[in-house]
This record gives C-alpha cells, structure tokens and sequence, in this order.
C-alpha cells in the first residue's frame, strides 16, 4: 500500500498493454488490449470528482462520466455499462477511436501536470466485459406497433435502432453492404477497431429486436417513397462518401490510388470477402507517399506500412498542431516508422505513364482571423520526392442520394441534408415522415457525433409518433 494520500498520485495514467511495434506492423489486430484484472479500477479511482464535469461536457454525447468511474471504482461493473448506455448506444465503439485527447480526456482536471483519467479505455474495457458476462441493454417495457425504417447500418443508424428499440418500436435497418459498421466496418482499420466488436453489437442489436437488411440499396433495389409509406417514419443515415478531388496533374497515372477504396480492399481481404473490384495492390518494398493529414491518410499510413512498404510518408500542407486527425494517431504512425512532411504542399504527381514521384512545395501558415491557419506556399521551394505508390485521401464530402428532390428532402448547397429549424423537430428533415443524422447531414465528422445524431433523431421520432420513451 503507498502512503500517498491521492489515487491519482498512486495509480498514475496508464493505457491498457501494447502489442510491441516490432508486433504489431506484422498484422491488423488492435495494438491495445483491454483493462485486465483490477486495472480498470485503479485507473478509475484516480477521479477527484471535481465537481466540474468538464469530461461530460468534452463528450458529445454528455456522457455522465465521474458517475460511471465510481461505479467501475466500486467493482459494479453492469451498472456501469447500464449508466454507459443511457447516454452512449455504442460505448466500445466510442471508447476505441474517439479522439479522446481532443474530447473528455483533453479536458479532464488532471490533464495538466498528472495526465487525464483514461476514460475511453475504461469505457471500452467496462463494456466489453459487461457483455461477455450476459449484460444486455435494459429491453422495452412493452412493445408498440409502431415500425420505423432506417437507411444506413453506421453508427447513427445503430444508435438509432437501439433508441427505438428500447422504447417498444420496430426498427428495420437497410445498408448496401454486406455487414452493418458503415465505415465502422468499412473505413476504419481493424488495428483500431476489430471487427468482431462490431459483430458483437450487431448481435446485441439482433437480440434487441432490431432487423438488418443487407446487400440492399435504397433508391436501387427498394423505392424510398415505398419506405416512407410502408414505415412510420424513416432516418436516413447514410454517411459522406463523395472523395474531395484535390484535381492535382498527374492523379490519373497508375500507381495513384484513392483512399477509401484501398482501405475497404484491404479489410475485404483480411475478412475474406473480397470480390474482383476490391483490387489491392502489392506494396512489398514500395515507397509510399499518402497526402492528406485528417484520420483516413493515418489508417492508410499504417496500413500501408503493414502490407510491407518499404518507406511510407505523408505529406500535410500545414503544421502538426493543425493536423485534423487524433494526436494518438500520428503518434502510433510515426511509431511505426511513419515520415511526416509537414508544411508541404502537393503539387503535382509525376511520371511516365506509372507514378515515380510527388512534386511538392514548402509552405508557411498564416493566421487567417478566427479560423484555421492558411497554408500559403513559398516561392523557389518546390521540389520532388520520390514514390512508387501514391494514396489520395483530401478527406470526403457529403453525397446526398440523387432520389432527395423528388422525396421531399432539402439538400444544402454543400450537399448536406437539411435539417431542423422552427417548426420542425431536431434532425427532421422537410418531409416530416423523414429524420436524417450523422456524415449525412454533418459532412465528414465523427462516430461519436453519428451516435449523437442517431440517438437524438431517435428521440424526434418517438416524440412525433408519440411513444413514451
Ligand atoms: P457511415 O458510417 O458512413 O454509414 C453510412 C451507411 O449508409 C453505410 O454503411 C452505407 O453503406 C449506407 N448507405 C448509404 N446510402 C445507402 C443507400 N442508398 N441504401 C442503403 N445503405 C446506404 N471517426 C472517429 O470518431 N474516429 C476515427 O478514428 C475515425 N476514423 C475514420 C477513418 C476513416 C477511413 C474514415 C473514412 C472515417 C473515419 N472516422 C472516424 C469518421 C467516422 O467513421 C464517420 O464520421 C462515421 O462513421 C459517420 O457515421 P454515419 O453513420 O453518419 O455514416
Ligand atoms: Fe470520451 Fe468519446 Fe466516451 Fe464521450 S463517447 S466519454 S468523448 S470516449
């Protein structure tokens, strides 16, 4: 026992184990395990409970944090996941790849000078362990004959289906893929998130009583005026896909490939699922350059480096501190050998028919008002590194499906859907039978986000089909 009087001081921050670099680039398992043993407690006791949540305020979703820490404290570990879940539907998810650095744990009391209370790693560890022991999330009182439909399997749609599902409704969820996640299962790498966590949920869900319908695209293989009038309500959950063209010359020879595409190749290939269009291509002893600095250009850095490139490096126009992606992420990249060129502009990507190389410029920020720096290039600097494979990832815009006009459904000029406003209920769109949430109605964001959207679209709709939740 220490004499020290605080747990905060007795226990310091600590992350559950990690696999060994040397390890870890040889596969795509997650480079974390779980708490084990008493270690979600200790690491929960360093809580001061400081009377100021700013945790659940850094949360999107609110989450009552110091209230679940002293029960995983006090070894309640179901109770625990039950509080979990009254704020957060996928809390697993949620506590692997949020940003925590950048939400609760960035601005937990302790951060300066004794490290944040590690609060996603305790959010997983709580609840992966909550349901290996046969805790469920708490089931409807009684059943309404109230269906609703929801287009997308992501995480506003799950967190949408679990919502109304607990309140007594019928939820049907329809996704073009042929497993639920959205980029859950078909973006996101699984040494950041394994799939069977997913598979897991989507048994959760299942024994909830929610239906997936998968391999079926809405406005393809089922008319959406069919959804809205067969359903109660539908919630259009349906993601960002629309890659942002940076239209750099040289994009089109070969060996220059985009970002999505590669990662949802290569997690078909880990799963075994690949068809002829999931085309991966060889990186043994490649020079890799991937531009870009948000999270997909780090999934496909370490991605690439666990295909067996020989060099990998990503090219940022602005500086580290201003990069969108996690801090944690391009830590584990740079761990895993990862070169970062900051302050550098693409210009160009060069070659004779098949890539060898990237021309590109230094840069210098300059404070733009309120908003983030601009990247502005300096004159003479340009100069060419060398590649063999390029991987575009400039980020993803929304994609509204081409069938919104005729159903009713305002699309803004950046191609979000509109949402909301006087007199409509949160998340309603124009057509008031529709609700829609997450990429969709955002533009590129976050999972955590994507569960806000679909929880409290969930709530709009119990409230117009007047079901007490
Ligand atoms: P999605 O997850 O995109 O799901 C939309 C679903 O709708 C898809 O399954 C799609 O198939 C389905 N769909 C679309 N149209 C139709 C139709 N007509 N019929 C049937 N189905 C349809 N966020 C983080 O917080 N942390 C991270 O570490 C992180 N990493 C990321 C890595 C990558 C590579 C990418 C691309 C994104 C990452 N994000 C991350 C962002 C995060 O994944 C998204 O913000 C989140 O998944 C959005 O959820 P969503 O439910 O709105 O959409
Ligand atoms: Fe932190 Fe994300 Fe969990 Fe909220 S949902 S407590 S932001 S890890």
């Amino acid at each position: 026992m220490s004499d020290r009087p605080f747990p905060f001081l007795k226990f310091p921050r600590a992350l559950p184990s990690e696999v060994k670099i040397p390890i870890r680039v040889l596969n795509f398992n997650e480079i974390h395990a779980d708490f084990v043993g008493g270690e979600s407690v200790d690491q929960a006791s360093r809580c001061i409970d400081c009377g100021n949540p700013y945790c659940s305020w850094g949360c999107p979703l609110g989450n009552r944090i110091p209230q679940w820490l002293k029960l995983v404290k006090d070894g309640r570990i179901e109770d625990a996941a039950t509080l979990m879940h009254e704020t957060n539907p996928l809390p697993e998810i949620c506590g692997r790849v949020c940003p925590h650095d950048r939400l609760c744990e960035g601005i937990c009391t302790l951060e300066e000078g004794f490290g944040a209370v590690t609060i996603g790693a305790i959010e997983r560890s709580v609840t992966d362990e909550a349901i290996k022991r046969g805790w469920r999330p708490p089931e409807a009182t009684s059943k309404t004959d109230k269906r609703v439909a929801i287009v997308g399997a992501g995480p506003a749609g799950l967190a949408a289906a679990d919502r109304l599902a607990r309140a007594g409704v019928s939820a049907d969820v329809f996704d073009r893929y042929e497993e639920i996640g959205g980029l859950l299962t078909f973006g996101i790498p699984s040494f950041k998130l394994e799939k069977d966590i997913v598979l897991t949920r989507r048994r959760v869900l299942e024994d909830q009583g929610v239906r997936f319908h998968l391999g079926i695209e809405i406005g393809r293989d089922i008319a959406f005026e069919k959804l809205v009038e067969d359903y109660d309500a539908v919630f259009m959950a349906t993601g960002a896909y629309t890659a942002v063209d940076a239209d750099l010359p040289g994009q089109d020879l070969s060996g220059v490939i985009v970002a999505l595409p590669f990662l949802i190749a290569n997690i078909r290939h880990q799963l075994g699922t690949a068809t002829s269009d999931d085309v991966l291509p060889d990186l043994k002893g490649k020079r890799v350059v991937v531009l870009g600095g948000g999270d997909t250009a780090m999934d496909c850095v370490r991605t690439s480096v666990r295909l067996g490139a020989e060099r990998v490096t990503c090219v940022y126009r602005r500086d580290e501190e201003n990069m969108p992606g996690s801090r944690k992420e391009v830590k584990n990249a740079r761990d895993e050998g990862v070169i970062f060129r900051f302050l550098a502009q693409p210009l160009a990507i060069v070659g004779k028919g098949v890539v060898d190389g990237v021309e590109i410029a230094d840069t210098e920020l300059i404070a733009d008002g309120d908003g983030r720096a601009r990247a502005e290039i300096l004159a003479d600097s340009a100069h060419t590194i060398p590649a063999d494979v390029v991987i575009l990832s400039f980020g993803f815009l929304a994609s509204p499906p081409d069938w919104c006009a005729s159903a009713g459904i305002e699309v803004g000029k950046n191609g979000r859907l509109k949402v909301g406003g006087s007199p409509r209920l949160p998340l309603q769109t124009a057509h008031p039978k529709v609700f829609a949430g997450g990429d969709n109605v955002r533009g590129a964001d976050l999972v955590v986000r994507a569960v806000l959207d679909g929880r409290e679209a969930a709530r709009s709709i119990l409230s117009q089909l007047g079901v007490v939740a």
